[in-house]
């Protein structure tokens, strides 16, 4: 199983794991130089400087009923973070069809784990069921999954397989999110509120990119929208799609974790 790991991270993860749950975009501010973002321009006149990658946590059913349909109507891509025993097993969360159809209309599918277990104090056995064993769970239906969020955003600073405390291949190289649904709890926002404070995370990159080279990209996370039945974690239909409009008017390119890519040799990540 540890290979399977292995080969997880190695392979299709592009050493890529995701840290969810907090207040910060990917660029070099939170990475060392070492971690600095290169990417190659986007386009081939090199004057599309905005980027923003959207995802989502839980596999909650309103992704697909109430989400899917804006993304579509603005022809956007997310990345989906699924939890492998609540497909097909939960009221209000996606079923196994639902989620290949996302796969296969072009979403990318990420492991969040068997059964969204919190993975601070986690064996190692543990942590090869919860990576190891998510990643085939997927694989078993044809999707394959080329990253890996954490649950609750712990995790990340595991150091079970090294005697000298170094970071592992899970845990080596991660990437942080805005959590749109905590930024809303923690500074009790109205959508009006939360809706300005979108707008400055995703513009947050222009100090960063110039002429067409990224250094920076804003991953915004979301949980739920349009869900009748909480108000916690979720977005109304409304602001989602006001969010949406204002990244298709202002001409921002929508990317998916998995067109993001890790170069070993200049320990750089770069986008696809
Ligand atoms: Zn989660």
């Amino acid at each position: 199983m540890r290979n399977q790991i292995l080969n997880f991270i190695r392979l299709n993860v592009s050493v890529l794991s995701i840290l969810l749950g907090f207040l910060l975009f990917l660029g070099i501010q939170q990475f060392d130089s070492q971690h600095e973002l290169h990417a190659q321009p986007l386009s081939e006149s090199g004057t599309n400087d905005k980027v923003v990658i959207l995802n989502f946590d839980d596999n909650r059913l309103s992704q697909f009923t109430q989400v899917k349909p804006i993304l579509d109507k603005y022809g956007f891509k997310a990345t989906f973070y699924v939890v492998c025993k609540y497909l097909d097993n939960k009221k209000g969360y996606m079923n196994w069809t639902e989620l290949e159809t996302l796969y296969k209309e072009g979403h990318d599918i990420g492991s969040h784990t068997m059964n969204h277990a919190n993975l601070s104090d986690s064996s190692k056995k543990s942590l090869e069921y919860q990576i190891g064993r998510s990643k085939e769970c997927l694989q078993e239906h044809g999707i394959n999954a080329t990253s890996f969020a954490y649950p609750f955003d712990k995790g990340s600073d595991n150091k079970p397989y090294t005697k000298n405390a170094k970071l592992n291949y899970a845990n080596k190289y991660s990437i942080r999110g805005w959590s749109h649904d905590l930024s809303r709890r923690e500074n009790s926002y109205d959508d009006s509120a939360l809706y300005d404070r979108f707008i400055q995370v995703v513009n947050s990159q222009s100090e960063y990119n110039k002429n067409g080279t990224i250094k920076a990209i804003p991953i915004i996370i979301y949980h739920r929208a349009g869900d009748k039945l909480v108000d916690d974690y979720n977005t109304d239909l409304d602001l989602f799609d006001k969010e949406m409009k204002y990244l298709h008017n202002g001409n921002f390119t929508v990317l998916t974790i998995s067109d993001l890519g890790y170069d070993e040799k200049s320990n750089s990540l770069y986008i696809k």
